[in-house]
């Protein structure tokens, strides 16, 4: 029963992943996605003879397209573990403590709902922007990265370096292109982070140019000459080069301060102007990262904190309110 179960777990999601990742028109939405893929997890942990070798439980992204230049990432571009309570980040929390020995700061980000990608540039010109892709290789769509006016495309000192970051379709944007779409009787996008994806992968860049996208760096790549020792001070770094941080990211000691501030955005999300599914909770040390380490697909310094669906929000809510 469970063989048959994982077996066909691992097929529906390999097609879902295809159907999200390559084609950007996911079948499911993001929550039943990840429900089907936790479900699968547990099995697999519980009869790891009947693991497939190539489960999605291991892969990171998709395919990159053929039409791409294909880009191989020096340093890869992996996905983050999950944590869909408070008592997850008590989890991930205890996992940190006991791999380090102490209790770290953390740094909270917005987890923007777009299109992870990397931007390189050579004493500070811009030379390519890449997807993802599977983690090893993405799409080279630097003539579509060019068109994002927030992405600069000569930095204020002459660096050579890599950053990564979200580039994402505002929510107006969105309403903007589904409008349009459905006015000349086309599919309109399932989402704005399908909508950015799309739009970013395609080989006309006056299409990305006309889509309004924006972006947020949340990360180095390859690191600068520049001395950092924590991600908040990298962060202060690439705003001084020229690029664009989120506003939102907060500094605290505990996780029980880190809880608060996740599930302070459970509400307060759609009142922003772009889509959050969730908030990347990372240690904010860099040599304290590094002790930690990485699993094959994600860093052990960090973590993703998930909102469940909409509904189910809404039907907290209700209960909270006895109505
Ligand atoms: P993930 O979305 O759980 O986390 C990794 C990604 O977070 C990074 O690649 C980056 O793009 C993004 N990110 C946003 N803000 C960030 C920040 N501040 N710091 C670091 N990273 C940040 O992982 P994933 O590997 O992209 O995979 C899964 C996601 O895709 C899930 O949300 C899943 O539901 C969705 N998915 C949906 C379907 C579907 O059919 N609906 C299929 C496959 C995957």
């Amino acid at each position: 029963m469970s063989q048959k179960r994982i077996d066909e777990l691992t097929e529906q999601l390999k097609d879902y992943a295809y159907h999200y990742y390559v084609l950007d028109t996911p079948k499911i939405s993001d929550p039943e996605y990840d429900q089907l893929l936790r479900e699968l997890q547990e099995l697999e942990k519980g009869f790891p003879e009947w693991k497939h070798e190539d489960s999605p439980t291991e892969r990171v992204g998709g395919e990159p397209l053929e039409q791409f230049r294909k880009v191989s990432h020096d340093v890869p571009m992996l996905s983050l573990s999950n944590a869909f309570n408070g008592e997850e980040l008590l989890d991930f929390d205890r996992r940190v403590r006991d791999g380090l020995g102490y209790a770290p700061a953390y740094i909270c980000e917005l987890k923007i709902d777009g299109l992870a990608v990397t931007l390189k540039y050579e004493k500070g010109r811009f030379v390519l922007g890449a997807t993802r892709g599977d983690g090893e290789t993405g799409e080279d769509i630097t003539h579509n990265l060019r068109t994002i006016p927030s992405i600069p495309l000569k930095l204020q000192e002459p660096v050579t370096m890599e950053v990564r970051g979200e580039a994402f379709m505002p929510k107006r944007s969105f309403e903007r292109l589904n409008k349009k779409k459905t006015e000349r009787e086309e599919a309109p996008f399932a989402n704005p982070r399908n909508a950015a994806a799309g739009s970013l992968r395609q080989l006309d860049p006056k299409i990305a140019a006309d889509r309004h996208l924006d972006i947020f760096i949340y990360s180095l790549g390859r690191m600068p000459e520049e001395e950092l020792n924590s991600h908040h001070e990298a962060l202060r770094y690439v705003k001084k080069l020229g690029f664009k941080t989120n506003k939102e990211t907060k500094a605290f000691d505990t996780i029980e301060e880190v809880i608060t501030y996740c599930e302070g955005w459970l509400e307060k999300r759609t009142d922003l102007p772009y889509e959050i599914d969730g908030i990347v909770v990372k240690v904010d040390n860099l040599s304290d990262q590094e002790k930690l380490g990485f699993t094959a697909k994600s860093p052990r310094w960090a973590t993703a904190y998930k909102f469940p669906a909409e509904e189910v929000v809404t039907r907290l809510k209700a209960i909270e309110l006895n109505v």
